[in-house]
């Protein structure tokens, strides 16, 4: 008999820590215990850790090269969300100031955006959600329309974590620069898949966290250009230039630090060999019965699938998936814990119906083709099976 597969496809999610990161953290966790703040040689040894890292996050980036002490535009966060509403509410709060009370982003962002700028609003901004096309596209021109003399920043994500789209940054970054307007992106899924020059991009601020390019949890970075004024997230002691206080977490940082570079070493070959095992997948299921890809079919990322099979309910396929050893991800209602399905689907314009069977696979580096192949060879009969028993299959097949 073949041994019990398990195969990991949810890397959107989170990702397992790779050996190169461990070995960078583990003298961090014990020997490394110093504070960075120390003068004796065990926090000073802390500091130019974090200090390497740091320009290990600057070179991936293309941001300015810091120095001891010196200005940065990188500051470590607890991870993606809290580098998400840094941003956007640490933008909002400086520039209401200036009568600046109008943000601009989409209807699909990360909810670490869209309940920031809920938030936001219930303080007196005013947000302008932009509608993405069936493919989960926006236009620049449609950035360009929605800027007003009072907007404070543009938050467009970078990369869709459920559908793997990628915007027209650049496209975007050159817009909000002529108009005067920051310009933030959570970038959160498009580190180490494609190649990122904030400078080139004219990105004024973005988020990132380890623990999706194989670092740990609990751990991420914000980017903001030099000469943007962003009110201190946490006060206390001069932590991160005095920006966020709290004695850092030297062994994440370390990994973080570590993840990002290993990610972003070769990212051409990298995303080359991962579009084989997508395509893969895209290429078996695209012909499949009443079955639709999600998100635009080329410039999406390089190791992210999104289906939705018609008559399949998102939560049931996750488990029979789970039986057979594969790790996936839905849209659906249950597995997000509310009523509705994804509003990344919805925003598509795709129907309850369809939204309720997406299925998201996301490869990494640790994939093989042959997870590849097993999830192509196990997929169609799970979905046949659910379907058998699916009311509502009953009734589409009925009608024909
Ligand atoms: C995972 C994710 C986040 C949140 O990052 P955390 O480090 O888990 O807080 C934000 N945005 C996107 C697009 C993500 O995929």
């Amino acid at each position: 008999m073949e041994e019990k597969k398990f195969v990991y496809a949810d890397n959107s999610a989170t990702t397992r820590i790779s050996g190169p990161v461990l070995e960078a953290m583990l003298p961090w966790l014990q020997e490394g215990y110093g504070n960075a703040s120390s003068i004796y040689r065990k926090g000073r040894e802390a500091c130019a850790a974090m200090e390497h890292a740091r320009n290990q996050v600057e070179r991936a980036l293309g941001a300015e090269l810091s120095r001891h002490e010196g200005p940065t535009e990188v500051y470590f966060t607890s991870g993606g969300s809290e580098a998400d509403n840094w941003a956007i509410k640490g933008v909002a709060h400086s520039l209401a100031l200036k009568g600046k009370k109008h943000i601009v982003t989409s209807v699909f962002e990360h909810h670490a955006v869209l309940h920031t700028c809920a938030a936001l609003e219930k303080e007196g901004f005013e947000v302008t959600y932009l509608p993405v096309d069936t493919a989960g596209l926006l236009r620049a021109e449609d950035v360009e329309k929605a800027i007003r003399e009072d907007t404070a920043l543009v938050s467009i994500m970078y990369a869709n974590n459920e559908i793997g789209t990628i915007q027209p940054i650049a496209e975007i970054g050159a817009v909000c620069r002529r108009k005067g307007v920051l310009f933030h992106t959570d970038a959160v899924q498009a580190v180490g898949n494609v190649e990122i020059d904030v400078k080139a991009q004219n990105i004024d601020l973005l988020s990132l966290s380890a623990h999706k390019i194989h670092g740990p949890k609990g751990v991420g970075v914000l980017y903001c250009r030099k000469g943007i004024r962003l009110p201190n997230l946490i006060d206390g002691g001069g932590q991160e230039r005095g920006r966020r206080a709290g004695t850092e977490n030297i062994a994440g940082i370390v990994g973080l630090g570590q993840a990002i570079e290993d990610a972003c070493a070769d990212i051409p070959a990298r995303a080359a060999r991962l579009r084989v095992l997508r395509d893969k997948l895209i290429h078996a299921f695209e012909g499949f019965d009443h079955a639709r890809l999600n998100g635009d079919p080329v410039r999406r990322l390089p190791g992210s699938v999104n289906f939705s099979f018609l008559g399949v309910e998102g939560e049931s396929l996750l488990l029979s998936l789970d039986a057979m050893g594969i790790a996936a991800s839905s849209g659906s209602a249950c597995t997000s814990g509310s009523l509705d399905p994804s509003h990344v689907l919805l925003s598509l314009g795709l129907t309850h119906e369809w939204a309720h069977g997406s299925l998201r696979i996301s490869f990494s580096d640790e994939n093989t083709e042959a997870d590849a192949d097993y999830i192509i060879q196990v997929l169609p009969g799970v979905i046949g099976r659910l379907r058998a028993m699916s009311p509502l299959w009953e009734k589409i097949t009925a009608n024909q």
